[in-house]
């Protein structure tokens, strides 16, 4: 009798030490995922302020602060499609961004979201379900509170290059957002470009697009008042404040060769010459729209890495870099605190891809470590530590 209890005792004791194996297993697991799906990008982002202004303005003696806007720009999302998007890919990327979009929404409470293009990567092929699709998933990544504004440019990727764009495409893309090219807000006016269109060769849309930039033009040489009022109409007047364009390719520039930082290209890719309507707008377009607009700040996206270029009189122009863990292992958003006559700029990284793949890998062959000491094919460190010890004693 004593030994079938005894047989029981162990028999229950091998199964106690299985369930507990398992049980740590398991709580490894999840904190792990915890930790990589949700938690990293509290931490991550919580380390980003919104820059502050240098010299806030005076009026007279007393000191008159003008409302500060606080505005994050953010480009090329990318979100795949149904024919280059496999659907792991996809669910990864897009969980992603999500994370990091609504972190970033919750801790920093921007007033002003702008997406500078490349929304989707499919846009311009993807059939009307096949949209239908990529935008409900948009909406429910990039949702957000009512208070908040989302403004979205348009890029090549969402209605197609030159040749590819089509007036189909682009009034599709625009019943979803807003077709709007001038967004004041703060005594600050921003104008979101289709710089797709500004090809320059007179097509329809092409045309448009550039009548449409003339018209903005006028509006905004009323506002400073260089334009006589009877030439202005009765409309209501935009702020006196130059104004920030936002578009998705850059405006002309050679190459990336003067890019610094590290998220900027690769080394060994910023030597290569742009190529004009393709890379970055043609020199022309980038002439007519500094002569036209006159801005004090151009953003854009369309290369997915970052760069700083000054243009003609100390223009600033930021290339935003891809959001997109597809694009880059290290994404960012631009946070901009803005007044009428200032900004100050700031970037914010999200969390490192390589982060989290090497905290997975780490994880993987400790479990696996765990898992062979358990059965008996390693020594745990704590005997290991006590063999060696005895045989120093012994040597
Ligand atoms: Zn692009």
């Amino acid at each position: 009798m004593a030994t079938i209890s005894l047989g029981f005792g162990r028999q229950n004791f091998r199964l106690f030490k299985r369930s507990f194996l398992l049980l740590k297993l398991i709580a490894v697991v999840f904190a792990v995922l915890l930790f990589c799906e949700f938690l990293i990008y509290y931490l991550v982002i919580f380390r980003c302020n919104w820059p502050e202004l240098k010299t806030p303005a005076y009026d007279g003696e007393q000191e008159t602060l003008e409302p500060v806007l606080k505005a994050m720009f953010l480009a090329d999302t990318h979100l795949l499609g149904e024919v280059r998007g496999h659907w792991l890919d996809k669910l990864r990327r897009e969980w992603q961004m999500e994370r990091a979009f609504q972190t970033a929404l919750w801790w920093l409470q921007p007033e002003v979201v702008f997406i500078l293009g490349d929304i989707f990567d499919e846009g311009k092929w993807s059939s009307s379900q096949a949209w239908a699709d990529d935008v409900e998933r948009f909406q429910k990544m990039f949702r957000h509170p009512r208070h908040v504004q989302l403004k979205v440019v348009v890029g090549n990727h969402d209605i197609g290059f030159h040749y590819q764009m089509s007036t189909y495409r682009i009034k599709r893309f625009e019943k979803v957002f807003n077709p709007e090219r001038l967004f004041s807000w703060k005594g600050i006016n921003f104008v979101m470009v289709n710089s797709v269109a500004l090809e320059g060769d007179g097509c329809n849309i092409c045309s448009e697009a550039e009548a449409e930039l003339i018209e903005i033009s006028h509006k905004l040489n009323c506002s400073r008042e260089e334009l006589h009022s009877s030439q202005c109409g009765d409309g209501q007047p935009l702020p006196r404040s130059a104004p920030v364009l936002l578009q998705h390719f850059p405006l002309y520039r050679r190459s990336d060769a003067n890019c610094t930082g590290e998220d900027a290209a690769p080394p060994e890719e910023r030597g290569t010459l742009f190529k004009e309507r393709y890379d970055v707008l043609s020199r022309e377009a980038s002439q007519k729209l500094l002569w036209w607009l006159r801005p004090r700040l151009v953003l854009s996206g369309h290369t997915h890495s970052a760069c700083e270029v000054l243009h003609g009189a100390g223009i600033s122009e930021i290339s935003v870099p891809s959001f997109s863990w597809r694009n880059r292992n290290n994404p960012s958003f631009i946070m901009g605190s803005m007044t009428s006559t200032e900004y100050a700029l700031g970037k914010c990284y999200i969390p490192f891809e390589s982060t989290v793949l090497i905290t997975y890998c780490g994880t993987a062959g400790f479990l696996v470590v765990l898992i062979l000491i358990h059965f008996g094919f390693l020594d745990s460190p704590f005997i290991f530590g006590c063999q060696l010890l005895r045989k120093f004693k012994t040597v």
